[in-house]
């Protein structure tokens, strides 16, 4: 976190850093996109203020004020710039709300509110980006992961049964309602013969149910025509055949690798290595809400492909997702008091 050790002086510097890596090509109205802004004194909290010349022509009025964060995720927070800078850096070292807030001196219900919000950035801009795609050898994996009503009293009187019994093994193939949500994993293994490819890309998706109608879909929008595609033997993947190079590893038979005669490796150990790094980390958040299971797993998705590069250059892809919506996907989310559809982009 050195690198932001400048930025953590005051909240002017704090601001300005935020503001240079929202707008790096030079401030621009968020309302109207107009580059004829004219700046203005700052706010108490350091934020500077700017006047939009073409929404103020528009508007028949003298000024047309923004800020730094208006209609930006930040744009209702009371936290000042300098703990934002704080509380991200401390986001991107995976900790949990009650170490944040512990670590950035703030309440640990603002500390939960600033998780929630950067992990919805993540989400809606990161996870929900259509462009990204997984291609050449992709392996599919799925697990499952404990995640009850927690904190939605509602939910559990809504399903007239007494809340999820913690602890409880269950066996086979759980589901959402169950307590037990599946995460399909999708991940493009590192091209080894390239010294500079990135890490190995993931795709991690929380899901209702592992039935093939769940997963078609999610697998034919992020995994290219074409490409190589390992999974066990499981038969909800058997669809794949027809566009992928499918491959199928035989656990039930003890089988876990092997070689093709074209000298493929045939394994989905990409992805076991995966699960065991995201139950690492989902066991930090001490019994997960279903509600935010997936915001959790986004972010360990988004910090896990960009793990191969420089701690800054993390950061700031971070904050730029972030600045690139203005958060109605999480006040959506609050202000419905329910659980979101898991797999909105398909629908
Ligand atoms: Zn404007």
């Amino acid at each position: 976190m050195r690198h932001l050790l400048p930025y953590l002086q005051d909240d002017q510097k704090a601001a300005d850093y935020l503001r240079h890596l929202r707008w790096p090509d030079g401030v621009t109205c968020p309302r109207c996109g107009s580059d004829a802004v004219t700046s203005r004194e700052r706010c108490d909290n350091g934020l500077q203020r700017f006047n939009c010349v073409h929404c103020a022509a528009c508007l028949g009025q003298q000024f047309a004020m923004f800020t730094d964060w208006t209609r930006s995720i930040f744009e209702e927070s009371k936290l000042r710039p300098l703990e934002w800078v704080l509380v991200i850096g401390l986001w991107q070292l995976k900790l949990n709300a009650t170490d944040i807030a512990a670590a950035a001196d703030i309440q640990e219900r603002t500390a939960q509110r600033c998780i929630n919000l950067l992990d919805g950035g993540i989400y809606e801009t990161y996870h929900l980006n259509p462009t990204r795609q997984l291609e050449h050898q992709v392996e599919a994996d799925e697990c499952y992961q404990s995640a009850g009503s927690k904190g939605l009293p509602r939910e559990v009187e809504r399903h007239d049964r007494a809340p999820r019994p913690r602890g409880l093994q269950l066996r086979g193939r759980a589901t959402a309602e169950m307590g037990r949500p599946p995460i399909l994993g999708l991940v493009q293994r590192r091209d080894k013969t390239d010294p500079d490819a990135p890490a190995a890309q993931v795709y991690l998706e929380v899901l209702e149910n592992v039935r093939t109608a769940t997963i078609k879909p999610i697998i034919v929008t992020k995994v290219k025509g074409g490409a190589q595609f390992f999974t066990d033997e499981y038969n909800i993947y058997h669809f794949t055949a027809a566009d992928y190079d499918h491959r199928t590893v035989n656990h039930g038979a003890g089988e876990y690798a092997r070689r093709d005669p074209d000298g493929t490796c045939v394994h989905c150990n990409t992805m076991e290595g995966i699960w065991s790094g995201l139950r690492n980390f989902l066991d930090r958040f001490k019994g997960i809400s279903q509600r935010f299971l997936h915001l959790r797993v986004v972010r360990y998705e988004f910090l896990h492909n960009h793990g191969h590069l420089p701690w800054r250059q993390t950061f700031e892809a971070a904050v730029r997702c972030i600045f690139s919506t203005t958060g109605d996907y999480w006040r959506r989310m609050t202000h419905q008091h329910r659980r979101m559809p898991l797999t909105l982009c398909y629908r």
